[in-house]
């Protein structure tokens, strides 16, 4: 490993090569441990400029049998940040690979590099006066594409990342480097207009995967409407949920609403504008008599929907009257323009999220309680009210059993719902992690065996979620497990990510 790291550092340069007793080093720990701090500490880090230098590290790292990570800008908070599955693995930072290689106003898309960030690529578009919109997720200071490489979620029409990418450039393990889709023809001018190319589409391959490292990626853009608003609409009660999500089905699948939009209880807005203690002194979650002193002093519903709409003023008028109608439905239902309503800190921040515009409001969730961590939980449900109540029941149970409050709800897909539990405990306590490490891990298996399987999880659980997908035997684990040890037969990127290990480390998963 010595002589490894050694040989990392010429390739980089000094500066660039984070070894151990480096004070920078530290910053690539989970800084939202869920485990024992240091549990995924890496042996070092390093930082390439350029696609030689990301060959070149491969060529060592196979020379050496040197495990690595590979992250683009590594604030996956939640989900390991930049830490790796394999402590004592060398993690690949790419954030300095950061150029907006391309942006095309005509055809609406990007090229970047995994360094840009959604604020560097906003500044970009209002620098050059362009007339673009991004889809950023909660935190705006998240990579472009590691977030959507993580199939991470943004709030525009455009809100499922990885599904708007086209195009992507990927070096292998054994440094060959490939280009996807119509990339794969030299003179192509279409790779960033159409996804398939000729032959298998293998994009997905690299999505929450350990078989190569992208440099490039394209990403769709949207052209900005018209005329854009962003609403509230508050429900009173809790038995309510029901009800809102069978009129939601709909109104979705036919894009009436048209974002990736959330429909969330009283936490949701609660934790981003005070600490818990403003609103309840005890410990543990806050009683259903305090939830409703917190409600009517926000001003807000048991439930809440965030939604937004894109077009023509004409067309989001039309379109109003039908979602106002079919929302009057459930007793009670109130409605908010973000205007109306600019004192919810929630509702400003999810105003700019659906007009593409980054920001870190939701950070301010780390103040509900002291030294605060959070872990997510993203069960997939359909689109109903029996699916959405019967999970809703389960989630708020066992978070509450373990002490957290239920800071959750879902995010509105195209067929599905995204149920986002945030675990948000105070890291400084052992007894709190290992509650909710057991509560998630319990979780994982139960939500599993009634059929809703996660859409991504932290390096902790990446096993206990891999495992869950057991359709004959596991087979899509087993093929990706063939495809893993053709491309990368030593083994040498991410083993762990996604429970995909290779063959020499397979026997300890876990
Ligand atoms: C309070 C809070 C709110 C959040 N809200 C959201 C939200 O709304 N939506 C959302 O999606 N997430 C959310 N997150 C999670 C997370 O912050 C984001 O998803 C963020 O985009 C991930 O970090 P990153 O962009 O630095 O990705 P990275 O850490 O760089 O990448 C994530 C993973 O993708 C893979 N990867 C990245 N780059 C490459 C590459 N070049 N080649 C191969 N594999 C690669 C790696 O496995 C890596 O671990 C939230 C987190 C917090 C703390």
């Amino acid at each position: 490993m010595k002589t490894a790291v050694e040989t990392f550092r010429k390739v980089v340069g000094e500066d660039w090569l984070f070894g151990p007793g480096h004070e920078r080093l530290a910053s690539y720990d989970d800084a939202m441990p869920i485990d024992d701090p240091g549990r995924y500490a890496p042996y070092a880090a390093v930082a390439p400029a350029d696609v030689e230098q990301v060959r070149a590290i491969l060529a060592v790292a196979n020379q050496y049998r040197v495990p690595l990570w590979t992250f683009s800008t590594g604030r996956n908070f939640g989900y390991g940040g930049a830490a790796p599955r394999v402590a004592g693995s060398v993690v690949v930072d790419l954030a300095r690979m950061n150029r907006i290689i391309e942006v095309n106003e005509e055809f609406a898309y990007c090229v970047v590099e995994p360094g840009v960030t959604y604020f560097q690529l906003h500044e970009y578009l209002q620098s050059k006066k362009l007339n673009l919109w991004l889809s950023p997720p909660e935190p705006g200071w998240a990579s472009v594409m590691g977030n959507a490489l993580d199939h991470g979620v943004g709030y525009t029409p455009i809100g499922d990342n990885f599904g708007f990418s086209c195009g992507m450039e990927v070096v292998l393990a054994d440094g060959d480097v490939v280009r996807t889709g119509m990339g794969a023809m030299s003179r192509s001018n279409t790779w960033q207009l159409f996804k398939y190319g000729f032959g298998p589409t293998v994009d997905g391959l690299f999505g929450q995967s350990n078989l190569g490292i992208v440099t490039k990626m394209g990403m769709w853009l949207m052209p900005a409407p018209p005329a854009y608003r962003s609403y509230m609409i508050t429900f009173p009660r809790e038995s309510d949920l029901h009800q809102v999500v069978e009129i939601m089905r709909p109104l979705k699948i036919s894009q009436i609403f048209q974002n990736a939009g959330m429909i969330v209880p009283w936490s949701y807005e609660a934790c981003v504008t005070a600490p818990r203690s403003a609103f309840w002194s005890g410990t543990g979650p806050l009683p259903e008599a305090d939830k409703q002193n917190l409600i009517d002093k926000l001003d807000i519903g048991y439930w809440n929907i965030y939604g937004a709409q894109y077009g023509t003023p004409g067309s989001i008028a039309e379109q109003w009257a039908i979602i106002k109608s079919a929302f009057s439905q459930v007793p009670g239902a109130r409605f908010y323009f973000a205007e109306d309503r600019p004192e919810l800190v929630g509702l400003q921040m999810r105003n700019l999220l659906a007009k593409g515009v980054p920001n870190m409001g939701t950070f301010n969730l780390l103040n509900w309680v002291p030294n605060a961590a959070h872990v997510g939980l993203s069960p997939i449900s359909p689109t109903t009210g029996d699916d959405a109540t019967r999970l809703y029941a389960l989630l708020k149970g066992e978070a509450e059993s373990a002490g957290c409050d239920y800071i959750g709800g879902f995010v509105v897909g195209w067929r599905e719902l995204h149920n986002i539990l945030m675990f948000i405990y105070d890291k400084s306590d052992s007894d709190a992690r290992n509650r909710v490490r057991n509560t998630v891990s319990r979780l994982i298996s139960k939500t599993a065996s009634m059929g809703y399987g996660d859409y991504r999880t932290h390096i902790a659980f990446m096993d206990d979620v891999a495992q869950s997908y057991d359709f004959n035997n596991h087979a899509l684990l087993r093929m990706t497990e063939r495809i893993k040890d053709a491309l990368d037969p030593n083994g040498i990127l991410s083993a762990g990510k996604s429970g995909i290990w290779p063959k020499a480390m397979r026997k300890k998963r876990g």
